[in-house]
């Protein structure tokens, strides 16, 4: 048997036809509908329920008018379970008065300087 000499190791790279560059559409997928979505309405202020911690400019469901709410803010149940915690471990010190202070600790109701209706609530 007559021993041929092995093909060169770049063999395959000079007899396979080069791939040719795929012609990609410069388009992104995800940007396609950014121009057809556009929302012709304009809102001046939005219609949710405010749950933010300080006051929300919106417009009230009830009179219809944009309005700054006002809010009202009382301890929550979860200021007053870790007062209660804070006064049986650390004893009473004033420490348990700590989450009285503190913004978290609160329920902030949302209600209309102008109607005065009800409007929404964030509970801690
Ligand atoms: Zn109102």
């Amino acid at each position: 048997m007559e021993k041929q000499a092995p093909p060169p190791y770049n063999y395959e790279a000079q007899h396979m036809p080069m791939p040719m560059p795929m012609a990609v559409p410069a388009m992104n997928p995800y940007n396609q509908h950014a121009s057809t979505s556009v929302d012709p309405i304009v809102r001046v202020a939005p219609m949710v329920t405010p749950l933010d911690k300080e006051s929300t400019r919106m417009i009230c469901p009830h009179c219809r008018v944009t309005i700054e709410t006002t809010v009202e803010k009382n301890p929550s149940t979860m200021a007053w379970i870790s007062s209660l915690i804070l006064c049986l471990t650390v004893g009473y010190c004033g420490c348990c008065l700590i989450p009285f202070c503190m913004d978290d600790c609160h329920d902030v109701k949302h209600t209309c300087p102008s109607c005065g209706a009800f409007l929404g609530e964030r509970r801690a």
